[in-house]
């Protein structure tokens, strides 16, 4: 974004609906009758992210796609059912319902629930070959019992913490917990991951180091134990980028997958060609002129300095559009940037479009994404609010219909 190609002085403009469309609208008759606020998930983007990093990974290195979250706000079941098309190895979730809701997708590939899983989850784990990763000796006899109860043997991955103070067994318990692992025979260690916390980070590289040094020791003490995980995996999308070499035989990788990565990574590793996935698109529904000296919004935080032209966009911050970008933040129209003014409420939102040329009710209007030649990108709208670029996609609600373009629209 630059600043010099906000909307300027000139307040000639004409109130005409634009003739622009994009690609992925739906039909004008089910325009007619839902409100135009709309994200767009570019599968083929999704697809290439992948294929760009596994490129750049040592071959017998498996790659495990974060998921979780809905995928990062861009839609897990289609992301997935993309991302298993094109050959990725695991997913990740958070939570055993995540997972649950892909298997009934259709989706097949093995699936870590990387926060482990709930008391009264373990018989839906063991049902739908979900894979948890254990961090408690309490968790590890609740899924044996689970795996028992169904005659089956069952896979989980353990978790270290070497350092990220988070989940996972410390180096002062593991020798319990193997105790305890020992006398289990219906759940088998096929993976052992940590995480890293600073892997973004080059001035923590001693720290990372150190973390490193933590998880290997770590493994020689699993398999001194007789334990022989088929799965060691430590790095994140950013440590993918930046290690080298990789440890263990898989990398775990989320905002890469989905185009975000320029406040999430190493900024002296040059990064790969990595393309956004989500854009989210809204539609003037109202413009007025205003005098100078006019509030905007609630508690009139926002005061004309001059004759404005204010169009009112059907999105707010329930959508996900974080209220910490009013009066800052900005948006495309008409192929050039237009400033929030006012308090951002929850389900509306001003923008100053004084001289934007032609600006009028009905222009799609670019939140997140590129319109011509101009693009704003979670990673500048986060910047802006104070945040990460994960925020930002996470955060775009349920309430805004996800368009999907690409490999067979990503289902399974
Ligand atoms: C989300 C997550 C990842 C992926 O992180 P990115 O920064 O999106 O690459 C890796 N490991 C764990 C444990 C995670 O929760």
């Amino acid at each position: 974004m630059k600043d010099e190609d906000v909307a300027g002085d000139l307040p000639n403009r004409k109130e005409q609906a634009s003739t622009r469309e994009s690609p992925l609208i739906p039909s004008p008759s089910s325009f007619d009758s839902s409100r135009p606020t709309w994200a767009e998930i570019d599968l083929g983007n999704l697809v290439h992210n992948l294929r760009v990093t596994r490129a750049s990974l040592p071959s017998r290195c498996a790659i495990m796609a974060a998921v979780k979250a809905d995928a990062y706000g861009h839609g897990a079941v289609r992301c997935a059912g993309a991302l298993e098309q094109a050959g990725v190895d695991w997913f990740g979730v958070a939570l055993p319902e995540e997972g649950l809701a892909l298997r009934s997708a259709g989706i097949k590939r093995p699936i870590l629930c990387l926060s482990g899983f709930w008391e009264g989850q373990a018989r839906h784990l063991v049902r739908s070959e979900l894979t948890p990763a254990i961090f408690s000796t309490a968790s590890l006899e609740a899924l044996s019992h689970a795996a028992q109860a169904e005659r089956l043997v069952v896979d989980y991955h353990l978790k270290v913490d070497s350092g990220m103070g988070r989940i996972g067994v410390t180096s002062n318990q593991l020798s319990s917990f193997l105790d305890v692992a020992e006398r289990l025979s219906s759940v088998r260690m096929d993976g052992l991951m940590t995480h890293l916390a600073c892997a973004d980070d080059p001035e923590k590289a001693e720290f990372t180091a150190k973390q490193l040094e933590a998880f290997e020791a770590a493994a020689r003490s699993v398999q001194a134990r007789g334990h022989h995980p088929r799965w060691v995996h430590a790095a994140n999308g950013a440590a993918a980028r930046s290690l080298r070499p990789i440890p263990g035989n898989m990398v775990r990788i989320g905002g890469l997958l989905y185009g975000i990565w320029r406040d999430a990574t190493d900024r002296r590793v040059p990064p790969l060609d990595w393309q956004p996935v989500m854009s989210v698109r809204t539609r003037i529904v109202l413009i007025k002129e205003v005098p100078a000296g006019a509030p905007l919004g609630y508690g009139g935080t926002f005061v004309t300095e001059r004759e404005s032209v204010i169009a009112t966009l059907p999105i707010g911050y329930q959508d996900g559009l974080l209220r910490s970008l009013s009066n800052r933040g900005k948006v495309i129209v008409r192929g050039k940037l237009a400033r929030i003014v006012g308090r951002i409420s929850m389900d509306l939102t001003l923008v100053d479009v004084t001289g934007i040329e032609g600006a009028g009710i009905g222009d799609e209007v670019v939140v997140l994404g590129q319109q011509g030649e101009r693009r704003i990108t979670a990673e500048e709208i986060a910047g802006e609010a104070g945040t990460l670029s994960y925020e930002v996609t996470c955060g775009i609600s349920g309430r805004v219909p996800r368009l999907y373009e690409g490999p067979q629209n990503g289902l399974p």
